[in-house]
This record gives C-alpha cells, sequence and structure tokens, in this order.
C-alpha cells in the first residue's frame, strides 16, 4: 500500500510539473498565477512522498517541514489565483501583505519547532510492517491550521459573494471552482481529523490545483455559451422560429410568441398562421430572403421574412431557422425622409434639386417632344412680406404653388426653386402664354381683408437641347425676364440668345467700373448751354466712357445698368467731382459760367445727395449755384413729400435745381406748382419731327409760357436748327441746349471753344 501511495505520489508530482509548466506557457493572463498555484504544490507532494517512503524519523521531519511549509506557500499562491480568476469583480490585484505577514509568522514558528517541539511531534506507528511517522499536533499546529483554513475560508467567501451576485451566466465558471475547492477541503479534513495513518489528501490538494488548471485554462462552458446565445436571440427585436428536419417548429423567441399573439405555448399553428399572412412563399426550403407587406393605408405594415436553411457536419439537412422583421418604423422612415429631401415643407412642391433632377429625367425619356423652361418669379415678395407679415407671405406662395399646380398637365414638372421663385419643365403643346397673360393681368392674393395685387413674371426658355445642364436652362429662363423688368403689362418674356450676351457684357462692364474711374476712362463731355443773343453761359456734363476694348461709349450703354445694379452712385459721385474740378478752374481762369450735373433717382437711395454736394462746393470753394442739379420728373413721382424736403434743402443751400427731360414721361403739370425747381428743361421730343408739328409747337408755347408764370426759368433741350432756336426765342425760351450750339465735347475743346 505504502508503494501504490508512493507510486500516485510520483504521478502527482510529474503531472503537477507538467500543468505549471504548461501553465507557465500559456497566452491567458491567469496563465501564470495558475502556474505558481500548480508549482507550489509539488513541495508538500514530495513532503509527503517522503513521510510515506522513510521509516527514518528525520527524514520524516524533513518531509513534515516540507509538507506544512509548503502548504503556506500554497495558500499564498491559492489567494493569488483567486484574486486573478475574479478580476472584474473584485478590486484588488495583489493578495493583502497582512496574509503574507501571517504565513511567514507561521512558518517561522513551524520552523521554530525544532527547538522548541512546541508545533508538532512524531509517533512511531508500524504500518505494513514499516515504520511510519505519523503526526502529533501540538499548539503551534493549531495556529498554523486555523491560519490555512482560515485562508480557505477568505477564499470560500469570496467565491460566495461573486456566484451570489454575478450575472446568472457567469455563475458556472465561479461555481466549478468553488465546488472543486469545498469537496477538497473536506476531504483534506477528513485525514487530518482521522488520524489514518498515511495522509492521502495530498492528491485532493493537487487534484484541485490540476482541475483550477484545467477549468481556467481550457474548460469553454459550452452551457455558459449556449444561455448567452438564447438569452440574446429570446430578446431580438425579430421574430425566429426554428423548424427540425421534419418542418415541425420547435422553438420560437419572445417575439416570435408576440407576432402571431400565442400565449399557451402551443408553437403548432405558426405555419399555418405564417402562410394567412405572408403568402404560401413562407417556409420554402433554401437561403432566400423576401419582403412582404401587409394592411393597407396607415395599417401598412412592412415585414421582411428570411429563411435559413441549417446544415449538418455531413451537409445533412438539418432544420432550419425563419426570421419575420417588422420593418415598417423603417421603411415609413426612409419614406418620410425621402420625400422631405425632395419636396418642399411649405408648398409640398419639389425641391430645387429633385426638380432639377425629375426635368433632366423627363427630357432624357422623352426625347421627341418640345419643351419650354419656365422660371416663375414674384416681382417685390419682399414688400410683401415686409407689409402684410411672413404669415400672409407664405400664405401668398402656397396659394401660387396651388395655382402652378392647377395649371399643370401630366406633362408637366414643377418645383419651388428658392424663395418667391418657382421653376416648371412644360410640354410645348401644353404651354398656353395667353391663358397664363390673362390670369397674370389680375393676379392678386386675397386673404381675409387684405387683398393684394402680386406681380408675377415669367421668363421662358425653350428647350433646344434635352442634354444642356437644367441649372443653365434655368438661368437662361431667368436672364429673359430681365428684358421685363417692372413692366405690369407683360407677364411673360421669352429667352433670346442676344439676352445671354447683353448680361455678359453688363457684368463686363460693371466689374470695370472701379477701374475706369481710377484710370479716367470715364470723363465728363461738355455740351454749351446758350442763351437768347446765343451767348454760352454754361454746360451739362455728360458721362463717356473711353473704353480700352469696347472702345468709345455713350451712356446709353452703360447709364441704365449701373442704375438697375445701384453703381450709378460711384459714377455720379465721380461725374459731380469732375465738374467741380472743372468749375474751380474756370473761376480761377474768371470764366463765369455754370455746369448742370444729373442725378438719377437711384442716388437719392443709396447716399444723401443734398450733404453730398454741400462737402463738394466747401471742398473746391464754389458757390453753390455755380453746380446745377438736373433731377428727373420719376424721382417725384414715388417719393413726393421727402423728395420737396430734398429739393427744398438744395435751394436753401444755395444750389440752382432744374426738372430734366420735362415732358417725358408721367409728368403732371399741376405738381409743378409744389415741386421747388428754379429750371424747367424741356424734353427734346417735342422739337423732333413728330406727325403733328403745329400741335408741338403750341404745347411747346404753353409750357414756356406756363413755366414763366411759375416763375421758372424755361431751358429747351436738342435745338438743331437756327428755325427752332429762332421760334424758341419768339416764344420766349430763356436757354437752350442742343446740337446747333455743339454735341457734348471733351472738356479741351469747350476751354479752346468759349
Ligand atoms: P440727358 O440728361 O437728357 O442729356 C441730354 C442728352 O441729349 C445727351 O445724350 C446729349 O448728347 C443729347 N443731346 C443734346 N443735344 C442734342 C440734340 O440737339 N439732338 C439730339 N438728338 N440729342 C441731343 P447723352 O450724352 O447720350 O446722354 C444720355 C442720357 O444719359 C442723359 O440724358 C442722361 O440722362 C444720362 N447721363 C449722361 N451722363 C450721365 C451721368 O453722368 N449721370 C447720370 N445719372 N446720367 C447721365
Ligand atoms: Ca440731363
Ligand atoms: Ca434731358
Amino acid at each position: 500500500m505504502r508503494i501504490s501511495i508512493a507510486v500516485i505520489f510520483i504521478l502527482v508530482i510529474i503531472a503537477l510539473i507538467t500543468c505549471s509548466v504548461i501553465a507557465r506557457h500559456s497566452h491567458k493572463a491567469i496563465g501564470k498565477s495558475v502556474a505558481f498555484l500548480n508549482a507550489a504544490a509539488i513541495p508538500p507532494v514530495i513532503g509527503n512522498l517522503l513521510i510515506t517512503l522513510s521509516d527514518d524519523i528525520y527524514i520524516s521531519t524533513i518531509g513534515y517541514y516540507f509538507y506544512f511549509i509548503g502548504m503556506n506557500i500554497i495558500m499564498y499562491a491559492l489567494i493569488n489565483f483567486t484574486i486573478n480568476y475574479c478580476k472584474g469583480s473584485i478590486e484588488r490585484h495583489k493578495p493583502p501583505f497582512f496574509l503574507f505577514i501571517l504565513l511567514f509568522i507561521d512558518t517561522v514558528q513551524l520552523l521554530l519547532n525544532n527547538f522548541f517541539g512546541h508545533a508538532f511531534s512524531l509517533e512511531k506507528t508500524v504500518v505494513d510492517g514499516y515504520a511510519y511517522y505519523k503526526l502529533v499536533p501540538h499548539i503551534g499546529q493549531v495556529f498554523h491550521r486555523i491560519v490555512d483554513y482560515g485562508t480557505v475560508l477568505c477564499v470560500f467567501m469570496i467565491f460566495t459573494i461573486i456566484i451570489i451576485k454575478i450575472s446568472r451566466i457567469y455563475r458556472e465558471k465561479y461555481s466549478i471552482i468553488l465546488i472543486s475547492l469545498i469537496v477538497v477541503t473536506i476531504w483534506q479534513t477528513y485525514y487530518i481529523f482521522s488520524r489514518t495513518p498515511v495522509d492521502r489528501s495530498m492528491v485532493g490538494i493537487a487534484t484541485f490545483t490540476i482541475l483550477v488548471f484545467y477549468f481556467s485554462l481550457y474548460y469553454r462552458p459550452l452551457r455558459l455559451l449556449d444561455r448567452m446565445m438564447t438569452d440574446v436571440i429570446s430578446d431580438m427585436p425579430e421574430a425566429l422560429y426554428v423548424f427540425d428536419p421534419n418542418d415541425r417548429i420547435i422553438w420560437a423567441n419572445n417575439k416570435g410568441y408576440e407576432l402571431f399573439d400565442i400565449h399557451d405555448g402551443n408553437l403548432e399553428n405558426v405555419p399555418k398562421l405564417m402562410v394567412e399572412r405572408f403568402g404560401d412563399v413562407v417556409r420554402n426550403h433554401g437561403n432566400w430572403s423576401a419582403q412582404r407587406t401587409t394592411g393597407f393605408g396607415n395599417d401598412t405594415k412592412f415585414y421582411e421574412l428570411e429563411n435559413r436553411d441549417l446544415i449538418d457536419r455531413n451537409g445533412k439537412y438539418a432544420g432550419a431557422y425563419f426570421r419575420i422583421d417588422d420593418i415598417t418604423e423603417e421603411k415609413l422612415r426612409i419614406k418620410k425622409e425621402m420625400y422631405e429631401a425632395t419636396h418642399d415643407r411649405l408648398t409640398g412642391l419639389y425641391t430645387r434639386e429633385y426638380l432639377y433632377k425629375q426635368i433632366a429625367e423627363t427630357l432624357q425619356n422623352n426625347r421627341d417632344q418640345r419643351y419650354a423652361i419656365i422660371y416663375i418669379d414674384v416681382r417685390n415678395f419682399k414688400i410683401v412680406n415686409d407689409i402684410f407679415g411672413t404669415e400672409f407671405g407664405d400664405y401668398a406662395i402656397k396659394y401660387i404653388a396651388d395655382r402652378i399646380r392647377f395649371h399643370s398637365s401630366e406633362k408637366t414638372v414643377y418645383g419651388r426653386l428658392v424663395g418667391d421663385t418657382f421653376g416648371m419643365l412644360a410640354a410645348h403643346d401644353f404651354f398656353d402664354p395667353d391663358l397664363i397673360e390673362s390670369e397674370l393681368a389680375n393676379f392678386r392674393i386675397k386673404k381675409d381683408d387684405i387683398d393684394h395685387p402680386l406681380l408675377v413674371h415669367l421668363g421662358v426658355y425653350e428647350v433646344t437641347d434635352h442634354d444642356m445642364d437644367v441649372s443653365v436652362m434655368f438661368d437662361r429662363a431667368h436672364i429673359s425676364l430681365s428684358s421685363i423688368k417692372e413692366e405690369f403689362g407683360t407677364h411673360i418674356a421669352f429667352y433670346d440668345e442676344t439676352m445671354k450676351s447683353q448680361i455678359l457684357w453688363n457684368q463686363n462692364l460693371s466689374s470695370e467700373l472701379d477701374n475706369a474711374i481710377n484710370e479716367r476712362q470715364i470723363i465728363p463731355y461738355l455740351q454749351p448751354i446758350a442763351d437768347p443773343s446765343g451767348n454760352i453761359i454754361g454746360a451739362e456734363a455728360l458721362a463717356r466712357w473711353n473704353h480700352p476694348k469696347e472702345g468709345f461709349l455713350p451712356p446709353s450703354s452703360f447709364i441704365s445698368l449701373f442704375e438697375d445694379n445701384g453703381m450709378i452712385v460711384k459714377l455720379d459721385r465721380y461725374m459731380w467731382r469732375c465738374a467741380c474740378e472743372i468749375l474751380s478752374r474756370w473761376v480761377e481762369e474768371g470764366k463765369d459760367r455754370f455746369i448742370s450735373v444729373n442725378i438719377s433717382t437711384k442716388d437719392f437711395y443709396f447716399m444723401d445727395v443734398v450733404s453730398e454736394f454741400k462737402k463738394l462746393v466747401k471742398e473746391f470753394k464754389l458757390d453753390p449755384s455755380r453746380l446745377r442739379i438736373e433731377i428727373t420728373e420719376t424721382v417725384m413721382v414715388n417719393n413726393t413729400d421727402l423728395m420737396i424736403r430734398i429739393l427744398e434743402s438744395f435751394k436753401k443751400e444755395g444750389f440752382i435745381v432744374e426738372m430734366d427731360d420735362f415732358g417725358s414721361g408721367y409728368s403732371s403739370l399741376s405738381m409743378l406748382k409744389d415741386i421747388p425747381v428754379d429750371v424747367l428743361k424741356i424734353d427734346m421730343k417735342f422739337l423732333q419731327t413728330s406727325n403733328d408739328r403745329e400741335k408741338d409747337l403750341t404745347i411747346m408755347e404753353n409750357i414756356i409760357n406756363l413755366s414763366e408764370g411759375l416763375g421758372l426759368i424755361s431751358l429747351t433741350e436738342g435745338v438743331e436748327t437756327e428755325e427752332q432756336y429762332n421760334t424758341l426765342v419768339n416764344m420766349g425760351c430763356k436757354l437752350f441746349q442742343g446740337y446747333y450750339f455743339a454735341k457734348p465735347m471733351p472738356i479741351e475743346d469747350f476751354d479752346s471753344k468759349y
């Protein structure tokens, strides 16, 4: 028996060495502490081997020392392993220091037994005819046991607490170790207290460390994985059904029960219910997925169905799982997102990007159809918002959108471009300009007590090339709008090629203005103004542009452009300064003359014209009456009261104000009595050849008389012949300007002539 136990011990030692070495080289984090634990078990086993084999008291004593001190090392290794194994569940990283001290003290007191004999003594018995030294414990041994059992108890506690606290699926990992430890401890205790001659409990301890080796490094708790998977799958938002190879349903997850309202746990009817709801493709074999729609209107639901066959290792059909996913929410979300991305929120019309895309597609798919691109613009819409508020503004936009819908056929694609502009692609035959003109002629927005007329213009570009960029087509349709501007009579403008070059030309000129002023490409020409005796008493300054590329440009080619984009302010300010320069030179030369300068209507919007002029005459030390100011009658139309005040302050400052082009526009004679002007410049149209010369002359005479009556000085423009001049003198006209005296000329010419 002794021999067989010894053989077992030797085998255990070999096993422990092997486990220790393997664990040491394991790449798992727990490897080192497992190796330590297994290595720590070797000395006590050796100790027991010595005790078992020897019949010599000294060797037995050495054996017991190996055994007891080795047990202390095992305790330390056990705590060390426990801490590492439970990492994450407990805070510690190292065994507590006091435990180390405790084990150390125990080791020392055990060693002192050699001198004091307080811990144990050996008692000789005979087993199988051999002497065997059995342990007789004393008080020191009791201390040793308390320390070791105490340590084991701590380990029990740690594992127990973790097992209670941790999620169900991880319990196995800890339970296995705890159970092994309990079994071994009981086994050990049994031997200690049964006092059987040969202590075989060491085998238990070694077995425990080997179990630890296996469980912590190699054992994959399959049940743990299973349980994890089942938990995950059960709670999945998709319904899952598992079928056996005979296509009987054997399992469903929670959602699977819910989907068909199954409460009694009986899955038998599920296949039938599936077919009822989703049709007969359900449960076809193979790997496939499909989408199904059920219900109507707001109850519509979208599902995704998927079947996967399960094939076992031998390639045999092992059943299938079937997945049903309710994708209604996602479908609706995508649909909504699509709608929001492609439709304007206010009007529900296509957004610009989407409109362009749709138009491009329509053009591609209907290559033989003739189309027109229509750019719809509400003029001065900003004013509508400002005056009536955005709520009414939004209402107006929606109303226009409705009218566009109303006028469209199925061959029309339309949308909102941005703000108050809309875009449309209309098949040529469905676009009826006359009809639209008649609707727009008296287009009004009515809401509550607001009834406001809206000026809506359409720019039309006839599509010639179906592949052209849609944005370019709209640019062209837009360009055509500039040809009808603020017009009320015409609402539709058609694009032609000259418009494009006109726009480009305009853009070029605008970008060059600053430079042209700096380089004095733009210069004032002077046209003399005569009195009834033919003496030149002043001049009008008229702008000319000596363009390096375009040549000599008359004002007609740039004034209205700069009036449109507001750049006229720069040009006029410059012209006024030029006039002042000339005047101040004339004053120096002792010439007593005036210069009339033009003020555009726009100038009044963008600057304080009066203070501008005051600054100028101050800077050039001029008598304000030398700088005459020409305003046109249109300036009076919109802001009569404000203009009267402005003109009055001009007069107060000593400037002479002239009403230019009188009679060319909407001027009313009655207006004259209120407007504080000094000179009436009668438009040259009255002198130009017309059907009824007599009538023109009569009007002319009356205007002259009237102005005299109102205390105004009359000036006639466009005097081209001596005859005209004489007639006008006879009518009582006071000032004259026209080719008869001279055309506008450069300053040098003017200076040398007059
Ligand atoms: P306006 O102020 O009515 O200037 C008179 C226009 O009549 C000048 O044309 C002049 O050359 C022309 N004219 C003068 N006598 C005769 C004549 O006997 N027969 C004919 N057929 N025409 C005559 P211009 O220089 O081409 O200027 C055209 C318009 O451009 C001006 O009309 C004025 O409204 C505007 N303009 C010219 N320079 C400026 C400027 O510096 N600032 C602003 N705001 N407008 C300017
Ligand atoms: Ca003028
Ligand atoms: Ca004029």
